[in-house]
C-alpha cells in the first residue's frame, strides 16, 4: 500500500462510526477483480478527462480531500433509470466505483461527490462487497453501520452538509429538483426536533436516522484533517446514534432474536428434560422457575395431546424448527449462541 493510501486510510479510521465494527479481512479475489474489471472496460463509460471532463473534476476534487491517490480508483458510468452507486474491491489498495446515468443526471456536481466519496468510505474502511443479498436482520445491522461511517466520508468529499443531506434526499426518493422543492434548513430543524415526534420518525427510520446521524457528525465540526473533533466529543456523537439506532430500528429486531434464543432455549430445556419419558413435578418446577408458569402450562398442554412414544421426536421437532428460526435471524453468530444454550440449558437442569 502506498503512503498516500495510507493517509486516506488514517482519516477513514478516524472517523468510522463505533458501532461499524472491523471484520477479518476477506480472502482477497485479485483475479476476481480483474476479470469483472474487464467486463466494465467494454461495456462502460470510464470516467476520463478526456470524454467526460466535469465528473473527473469532480472526482480529482474527491481524491484530493480524501486523500486517495487517482491510480487506486477506477470509475465507470453506465446506463440505467436507476439511481445506484456501487464500489468493488478486492481489499487492496484498488477499487472499481460505478454510477449509473440517471444518478450522474440526477445530482449536482457537489451532491455528486457525496456519492463518490460514500463510495469511497466503504472502499477505504475495507467493507467488502456489500452484501445486499444476504438479508439477515443481523447483517441489516451491520450494513446500517457501514452506511453511516461510508456518509462521513461522502460529506468530507462533498464539504457540504446541505449538499450531502439533498443528495441523500434524490436516493431515498428517487425525485430530482423539478418535483423535490427540498428545503434542507427546514428538514435540519425538523430533525433537531425530532424527539417530539418519534412517530413520524419511525414511518421512515433508516432515512431519518442516517441524516440525524450525519447531521451530528457535521456538529462535531469535522471537514477535514486540519479540524479533527476530539475522540471524546465523536465518542458521544456515537452514543448519541447507537441510542438512535436503537429507538428506531435496532431495539425492535433484537428484542425478536432474544425471543428466538428463549424459544430455543425452551425447547431445548423440554426435550433434554423429557428424556427418561418423565417430566416429574420437581423438572415441572425447575422448568417453570426458568420459563414462567404461563409456559409451563403450554409445553403440558402441548405434551398432552402427543402419544408417549411420540415426544421425543415432536419435541425434536421443535427444537428444530426453533433452531431454524434464530439462524436465519443470526446466521453468523449462530454456532455460538446454540453453544451457549446448551450450556445455559444444562446448567439450569443440574442445579438444582
Ligand atoms: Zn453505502
Amino acid at each position: 500500500m502506498n503512503n498516500q493510501l495510507y493517509s486516506a486510510r488514517e482519516l477513514a479510521e478516524a472517523i468510522r462510526f463505533s458501532s461499524d465494527v472491523r471484520r477479518p479481512q476477506v480472502a482477497a479475489t485479485t483475479a476476481g477483480l480483474a476479470a469483472i474489471r474487464n467486463h466494465f472496460y467494454q461495456n462502460e463509460l470510464l470516467i476520463s478527462q478526456e470524454v467526460t471532463p466535469t465528473l473527473y473534476e469532480r472526482l480529482q476534487a474527491v481524491y484530493q480531500r480524501l486523500f486517495i491517490p487517482e491510480v487506486s480508483v477506477e470509475a465507470f458510468v453506465y446506463a440505467s433509470p436507476e439511481m445506484q452507486a456501487s464500489c468493488l474491491s478486492d481489499e487492496t489498495s484498488e477499487c472499481v466505483v460505478r454510477f449509473t446515468s440517471r444518478l450522474v443526471e440526477t445530482m449536482s456536481p457537489q451532491e455528486f461527490e457525496f456519492v463518490v466519496g460514500h463510495e469511497l468510505g466503504h472502499f477505504l474502511l475495507q467493507h467488502g462487497e456489500v452484501e445486499h443479498d444476504q438479508k439477515s436482520l443481523e447483517s441489516f445491522m451491520q450494513m446500517r453501520s457501514r452506511e453511516i461511517s461510508a456518509d462521513r466520508t461522502g460529506l468530507i468529499a462533498c464539504n457540504s452538509l446541505d449538499a450531502a443531506i439533498r443528495a441523500m434526499m434524490k436516493l431515498f426518493s428517487g425525485l430530482t429538483e423539478q418535483h423535490l422543492n427540498f428545503d434542507v434548513g427546514t428538514f435540519i430543524s425538523q430533525l433537531k426536533n425530532s424527539s417530539s415526534n418519534a412517530n413520524e420518525i419511525a414511518s421512515h427510520p433508516s432515512m431519518l436516522v442516517r441524516c440525524r446521524a450525519l447531521l451530528w457528525f457535521s456538529m462535531s465540526g469535522y471537514f477535514g484533517v486540519d479540524k479533527k473533533p476530539s475522540r471524546e466529543t465523536l465518542a458521544k456523537i456515537d452514543e448519541s446514534i447507537e441510542k438512535d439506532l436503537h429507538r428506531y430500528i435496532d431495539g425492535p429486531i433484537r428484542n425478536r432474536i432474544e425471543r428466538a434464543k428463549e424459544n430455543l432455549s425452551m425447547w431445548k430445556m423440554a426435550r433434554e428434560i423429557t428424556e427418561d419419558k418423565i417430566f416429574d413435578k420437581n423438572e415441572q418446577r425447575r422448568f417453570s422457575e426458568v420459563f414462567g408458569e404461563k409456559t409451563l402450562a403450554s409445553l403440558k398442554n402441548f405434551l398432552q395431546d402427543i402419544p408417549g412414544s411420540r415426544v421425543q421426536e415432536a419435541l425434536d421437532e421443535r427444537v428444530r424448527s426453533a433452531s431454524d428460526e434464530l439462524e436465519v435471524l443470526i446466521p453468523s453468530a449462530f454456532a455460538e449462541e446454540v453453544t451457549k444454550i446448551e450450556c445455559r440449558v444444562k446448567d439450569w437442569l443440574f442445579r438444582a
